[in-house]
């Protein structure tokens, strides 16, 4: 089968891989001029099982409430006078509910234990080599109440298979004394020792050239138009080079389609009936070049109270977070940048060179549930593989095989959940 893969984030590039490995000639359509260079370009880097429960929770509407107008809250939700936004919203409240919650919870760690897994497969198969570190991921609370709402989500999560322990604050210490300085604010925290990060952008670059070599074709600096439907089926794209103002469209026949575009998936989809609850949920990163590697951690660290992670990348430090929903610009705000270097520089006196951050804003395709769409679309040989939001680095690799199963007509290894449109 000739399958077209439309977008070279971390989700398209390992889609590619595994359908090229499953044997099919392939070909990726990206707008821009290499891999990797939208949501998957510079984000926390963590492999988190251990934190895949969805946003969506019983606790959530009286959180989101609360911070509505304040800049730096971890969660913004900026209302607009827009029917996409307020219906996203109110299929968030419906996925608020303790039922709706628990399913949501249990599809993601099942998407994320087996893409986890997946993950660590491909390295070890093809000698990916990209910056990152199989130390787990260490969640630290400062707050008693916040500390006892993850007791119960630990004990959650390894009814659900995943390895999450709650630990004492000298346990944490011990596993990364880099936290020293700021040990005695710290109330305990939680530990999933089969966790880890990595340099998303390295590895999307890295699997690309090895798709590259397999034989899969990359036609960059391409934009897809518009999906062509004919006598009920996919058949392909419509493509235009550079900027598509008013370039004549190239027309891309394949057996199937794969969509696979973040947050415009929402956009190139609707035309055909395919409507997808994808809200682009803005987050910022600052990238800093350690000088000092005995104070920066190594362990990829969640600081609970600020909602940011933390991830090392060899020589440099990434700190990640914030949410914003309303709108899809990607300028950078000055305070919540600003946030992030005052809180590394906190917690990690001296490690980096906290004088020269690298900050970076981009947009994580978000449905209401966290479930993502992965599976076949109701338009024949058009699948979906996007709405990753917050695990879309987690999910990549799983996520790809899965659907790569799925279009051989094989059977999948995890059930795909029940969200395809
Ligand atoms: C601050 C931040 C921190 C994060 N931290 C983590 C983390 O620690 N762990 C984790 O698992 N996830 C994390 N994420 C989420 C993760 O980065 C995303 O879920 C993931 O990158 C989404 O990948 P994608 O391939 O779907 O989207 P993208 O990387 O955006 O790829 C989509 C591609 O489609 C292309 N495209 C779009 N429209 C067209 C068109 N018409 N024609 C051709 N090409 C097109 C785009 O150019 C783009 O390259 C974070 C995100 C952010 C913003």
């Amino acid at each position: 089968m000739h399958v077209l893969v439309l977008g070279a984030g971390v989700i398209g590039v390992t889609c590619a891989w595994f359908l090229r490995s499953a044997g099919h000639q392939v070909t990726v359509v990206e707008r821009q001029s290499g891999a990797a260079r939208e949501t998957s370009f510079a984000n926390g880097g963590q492999i988190s099982v251990s934190h895949a429960e969805p946003w969506a929770n019983p606790a959530a509407p009286a959180k989101v409430l609360r911070w509505l107008g304040q800049e730096d809250a971890p969660l913004l939700f900026r209302p607009r006078l827009s029917a996409e936004q307020w219906s996203w919203g109110i299929a968030f409240l419906r996925e608020c509910l303790p039922a709706r919650t628990a399913a949501n919870t249990r599809a993601l760690v099942a998407l994320a234990l087996h893409s986890r897994s997946v993950l660590k497969q491909l390295r070890a198969e093809i000698g990916l080599k990209y910056e990152h570190v199989e130390r787990g991921i260490l969640h630290f609370y400062t707050d008693p109440a916040d500390l006892e709402v993850a007791r119960k989500s630990a004990a959650l999560m390894r009814t659900l298979g995943c390895e999450r322990y709650s630990i004492s604050t000298p346990e944490a210490l011990a596993l990364e004394p880099a936290l020293a300085s700021w040990g005695d604010r710290i109330v305990g925290a939680d530990y999933c020792a089969e966790d880890e990060s990595g340099d998303a952008h390295q590895y999307t670059l890295q699997l690309a050239e090895h798709c590259s070599r397999r034989g899969v074709q990359f036609l960059f600096d391409t934009v897809v138009r518009r999906v062509l439907i004919e006598d009920g089926r996919c058949r392909g794209v419509e493509a235009v080079p550079g900027d598509p103002s008013e370039l004549p469209s190239a027309v891309l026949r394949a057996d199937a389609v794969i969509a696979c575009l973040g947050v415009q998936s929402r956009r190139l989809l609707a035309p055909l009936g395919i409507r997808l609850h994808i809200t682009p949920a803005k987050g910022y990163s600052a990238t800093f070049d350690v000088v000092d590697a005995g104070r920066a951690p190594t362990v990829s660290l969640t600081d609970d109270e600020h909602k940011i992670v933390f991830s090392r990348f060899g020589g440099r430090l990434r700190v990640a977070g914030t949410v914003e929903i309303g709108g899809d610009g990607l300028e950078l705000n000055a305070a919540r940048c600003d946030a992030l270097t005052r809180r590394a520089q906190q917690l990690f006196p001296g490690s980096c060179d906290f004088a020269q951050p690298r900050y970076w804003a981009g947009l994580r395709p978000l449905t209401p549930s966290n479930v993502p769409y992965v599976g076949a679309s109701r338009v024949k040989a058009l699948y979906l593989n996007t709405g990753h939001g917050t695990l879309g680095w987690t999910m990549a690799a799983g996520n790809g095989q899965l659907i790569a199963d799925l279009v051989s007509g094989r059977p999948t290894a995890v059930a795909l959940p029940a969200v395809v449109a």
